[in-house]
């Protein structure tokens, strides 16, 4: 897999040896988890919000409502997505050294609506199909009033950059030999039992896609 190329904005410069540029690590950060944070100026205004994303090959792809002020504004704009992984807490022998492990990313670009409405359905397959392998096929069909609702985005991926922290705290040589605990408390996610909807018919058994979910 080929490396993104780095730019003036998405060159790493603060602790540069965290900085990943090849597709695998990059691609690696978006699959672990849908939750991203699109940023983009609004009135001349930085304007963060989070929403959902996934990846089809090189592109990444988030949607939501046609009516979301978001979505209006990203449409071929210049955006900045940006994925994180809380992945522990580091715990050091000075304030100043406490941090984080994480996997992070920040892609820039400038975002395409997906306008053909069959094209526009078959990205929203993959997104739900992605969540849960093969649920769409077993769903209510999409309707033309929902898929006029929903607005899907996508942006190439082709600039950016992932940030990763692993490992123990890094702390001050002289500090080592104090009596104060360190080390680092590792965070994972984990899900919860199924909660069947209260309007469920419980004769309907608890699907296989919905158990195939996974974080990560
Ligand atoms: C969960 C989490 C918690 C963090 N907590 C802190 C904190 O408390 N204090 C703190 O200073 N920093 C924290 N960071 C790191 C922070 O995201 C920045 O990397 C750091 O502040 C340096 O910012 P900068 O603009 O000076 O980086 P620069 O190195 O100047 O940024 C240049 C370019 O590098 C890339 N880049 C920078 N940071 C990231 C990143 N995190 N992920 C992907 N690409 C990146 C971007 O392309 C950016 O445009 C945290 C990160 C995560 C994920």
């Amino acid at each position: 897999m080929s490396t993104l190329e780095q730019t003036g904005r998405s060159r790493l410069r603060r602790v540069r040896e965290r900085g990943h540029y090849d597709r695998e690590t990059i691609y690696g950060v978006l699959d672990a988890g849908p939750l991203c944070h699109v940023g983009y100026i609004v009135d001349g205004a930085p304007m963060v919000t989070p929403t959902l994303q996934w990846r089809e090959g090189d592109r990444v792809y988030w949607h939501g409502s046609s009516a979301s002020r978001m979505l209006r504004q990203a449409e071929g704009a210049q955006v900045c997505l940006s994925v994180s992984h809380l992945d522990g807490m580091v715990v050091a022998r000075s304030a100043f050294h406490h941090s984080v492990n994480f996997r992070s990313l920040m892609l820039f670009g400038r975002a395409e609506k997906v306008a053909d409405p069959a094209r526009a359905t078959a990205h929203l397959k993959n997104f739900i199909d992605g969540l849960f392998p093969g649920r769409w096929d077993t769903l209510r069909p999409m309707n033309d009033k929902e898929l006029k609702a929903t607005t899907v985005l996508s942006m190439p991926i082709e600039e950016g950059a992932a940030k990763i922290r692993t490992g123990p705290p890094v702390d001050d040589e002289e500090d080592y030999a104090l009596p104060i605990w360190a080390g680092v408390l590792p965070i994972n996610q984990v899900l919860g039992s199924p909660v069947p909807c209260p309007r469920l018919d419980p004769a309907i058994p608890l699907p296989r896609d919905v158990l195939d979910f996974k974080l990560g």
